[in-house]
């Protein structure tokens, strides 16, 4: 068993545990949530940085089960995107040029604010002949050019498992590029094995991997490392974020997690406003908020660091940029 897959099964599910190991009780957390219906998850890699005594840490908060997720909420919904109705099994064709592939359900890290938290799973990776059926569907539909490798999380999978479903999809001749969307190497930087590497490096089409990054604190020395050798294989290494409270609304916070990304060799892409997903109504900002925010960002970051603030609309054939009127005041 590799590293990261022994980190994998050494993940903390207990709340209690988690609280013990950042020395905090359930008195400094009265919300807690301790038997929680989305389990806990969290990969130790990633509770060493946050930060002991800290009840308010935006690591944890990101992953912590809390009592408010039970909060019923009439605008939040179990499938607010839609991501039930699919083309096939597990693949969503939304955008005219790209089909998403959940090729593989489950994740190293359940992050509560998670929009997939209540997505029917098949469980385990795509079977060859569901990695079949995505190849007809890419013969029958030449407008699509590029495949997203999502989840769940695709890099639960196995490296061998993965090597073979991205030779055959690089080797379709409508496929310029395939995309990764993953927070696996974030949690666990171990993740990314030199036999990744290799296969990431040996396709016949650029590979661009997205990683999903909320808070600065969340770039240590060993994800930076893991990066620095995606970049050697990677056309780009970006970033999507998510705007939660408590975590990540402050200019602060945004502005100190470009520079950081920066740092690390990674590109900020896109900053998502929450999807109003059952269970998250707590991490909502406001949109007024949100403006600000972004103004902020624009004001003390150059354009390259800031990433394009972006919504989820149902049907949409796009993700829809929000606009606000930056006027010079
Ligand atoms: C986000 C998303 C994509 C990718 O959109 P980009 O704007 O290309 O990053 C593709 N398909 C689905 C279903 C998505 O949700
Ligand atoms: S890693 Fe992504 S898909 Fe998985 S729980 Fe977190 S936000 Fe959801």
């Amino acid at each position: 068993m590799s590293d990261w897959q022994q980190h994998l099964r050494d993940a903390i599910q207990d709340p209690r545990e988690l609280l013990a190991l950042l020395q905090l009780t359930e008195a400094d957390l009265p919300r807690v949530d301790l038997s929680p219906a989305f389990a806990l998850r969290v990969p130790r890699p990633f509770v060493a940085r946050m930060r002991p005594k800290d009840p308010g840490d935006p690591l944890l908060r990101q992953v912590l089960s809390l009592t408010d997720e039970a909060m019923a909420s009439p605008t939040y919904h179990l499938d607010p995107l839609n991501e039930h109705e699919t083309v096939l099994p597990g693949v969503l064709h939304k955008y005219r040029s790209r089909v998403l592939v959940v090729f593989r359900g489950g994740c190293a890290v359940n992050c509560r604010y998670c929009f997939r938290r209540h997505y029917p799973y098949h469980s385990g990776t795509l079977r060859r002949q569901q990695l079949d059926d995505v190849l007809d569907y890419l013969r029958a539909n030449p407008a699509v050019n590029e495949v997203i490798l999502s989840g769940g999380d695709p890099l639960m999978a196995d490296d061998a498992g993965l090597a073979e479903a991205m030779q055959a999809l690089a080797d379709m001749p409508s496929i310029r590029r395939l995309r990764i969307h993953t927070r696996l190497p974030v949690v666990i930087p171990a993740r990314i094995t030199d036999a990744l590497l290799e296969t990431l490096g040996s396709l016949s089409v650029p590979v661009i991997m997205v990683l999903h990054i909320n808070h600065a604190q969340e770039i240590d020395e060993a994800l930076a490392d893991a990066v620095t050798r995606l970049r050697t294989v990677c056309r780009m290494v970006l970033n999507q974020a998510v705007v939660l409270a408590g975590v990540n609304d402050q200019v602060e916070a945004q502005v100190a997690l470009s520079e950081a990304l920066f740092a690390a060799g990674i590109d900020p892409y896109y900053l998502n406003v929450l999807d109003r997903v059952s269970g998250a109504s707590h991490f909502a900002v406001d949109d007024a908020d949100v403006g600000a925010l972004y103004r902020g960002m624009l004001e003390q970051l150059p354009g390259f660091l800031v990433p394009t603030l972006v919504r989820e609309v149902p049907g949409a054939g796009h993700k829809v940029p929000l606009m606000f009127d930056f006027a010079p005041c």
